[in-house]
């Protein structure tokens, strides 16, 4: 017998220790350090203890280093699957000729390919960064899905937020003027919907889920930092989300980051960010009650999954050109 419940699909962006050292200006991201070989062990087993199959979008250069090679294998040995989050991990894709961006796309697929034996068939851009002419290459490489967006009027806050902490000069600003997009990113619509792009061709966006109709993140990051006022109101806020997921028939794509499992006991180095005071212990007990709220009303299944069942259906999806608005924004 089928599932009745509609689906919601769960992925991870591997943000590594070098790519948040990048994004923020530290020193020595050059040498790619890496956590993959704390955080992959981890993060495999709270995922098999919670019974879930999730998709990693992995950053090219990382799948590039033969170091990172066993972490990426054991999580595809454990029945997860791989996309595609981009080869150098830069938030300003929408900046990319089309040929820096063939070329990004590519690398980052072969060297996923060739570390973990899986080819990518989605794609999420790094910082919901992303343009027309990326959505035309994904369709050329048969792509099923984009998942680069995230429709919520707060991208400016979030940006004035990571400014305020990080230590860049004008023109790293300059580059970073996108990041994390801007209010009319709010206009995008939460459910998935179809790009109709330039060259006539089609391509399926599920984007990051915020609550229909406010716009408001629930990413796990998100919730992570309610709960350390009051796990009751996480929940709270949590159950709203699921009502107006369910009100609006939005079936949630639900996003999570690797600093949601790892505890600053284990990551020292990224002590700066939010949350990072934690433990891994206590984010994993979080991490377990909302997986549990949110299985009580979705199947939760890969990327991938959520796709081929959103395209199996007979609905029709809404259809909307990809008009950049985070490049007329940042030049
Ligand atoms: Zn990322």
């Amino acid at each position: 017998m089928s599932d009745p419940r509609p689906m919601a699909s769960v992925s991870l962006d591997v943000d590594n220790l070098w790519s948040y050292m990048k994004t923020h200006g530290d020193a020595g991201w050059e040498r790619r350090p890496s956590y993959y070989d704390v955080f992959f062990p981890a993060a495999l087993e709270t995922l098999a203890a919670l019974r879930l199959s999730i998709t990693f979008f992995v950053v090219g250069i990382d799948a590039a280093d033969p170091a990172n090679h066993a972490a990426l294998r054991s999580a595809v040995a454990a029945g997860h699957e791989v996309g595609n989050h981009s080869h150098e991990h830069e938030p300003w894709l929408h900046r990319y000729s089309p040929e820096q961006l063939r070329r990004e796309i590519e690398t980052a697929e072969a060297s996923i390919l060739a570390a973990c034996g899986q080819r990518t068939i989605g794609f999420r851009g790094p910082g919901y960064s992303w343009s027309p002419q990326l959505f035309e290459i994904l369709v050329d490489r048969g792509y099923l899905y984009d998942a680069s967006t995230l429709p919520t009027y707060l991208g400016p806050l979030a940006r004035a937020y990571y400014f305020w902490t990080a230590k860049l000069t004008p023109a790293e600003r300059a580059e970073r003027g996108a990041l994390f997009g801007t209010a009319r990113d709010g206009l995008r619509p939460v459910r998935p919907y179809r790009w109709q792009l330039p060259s006539g061709r089609q391509l399926l966006e599920i984007p990051v889920t915020t609550i229909p109709v406010v716009k408001t993140p629930f990413h796990l990051s998100y919730l992570l930092y309610l709960s350390r006022f009051s796990e009751a109101a996480m929940v709270a806020y949590l159950r709203t989300a699921i009502l107006a997921c369910r009100a609006t028939g939005t079936e949630p794509s639900f996003l999570l980051h690797p600093l949601d499992l790892l505890g600053g006991d284990q990551a020292p180095a990224l002590k700066f960010f939010p949350g990072m005071d934690l433990s891994g212990a206590r984010k994993a007990r979080v991490f377990a009650r909302v997986i549990g709220i949110l299985g009580e009303h979705f199947q939760l299944v890969p990327m991938s999954t959520h796709a081929r069942a959103i395209l199996a259906r007979p609905s029709a999806l809404a259809v909307r050109a990809p008009v950049p608005t985070t490049a007329a924004v940042a030049g």
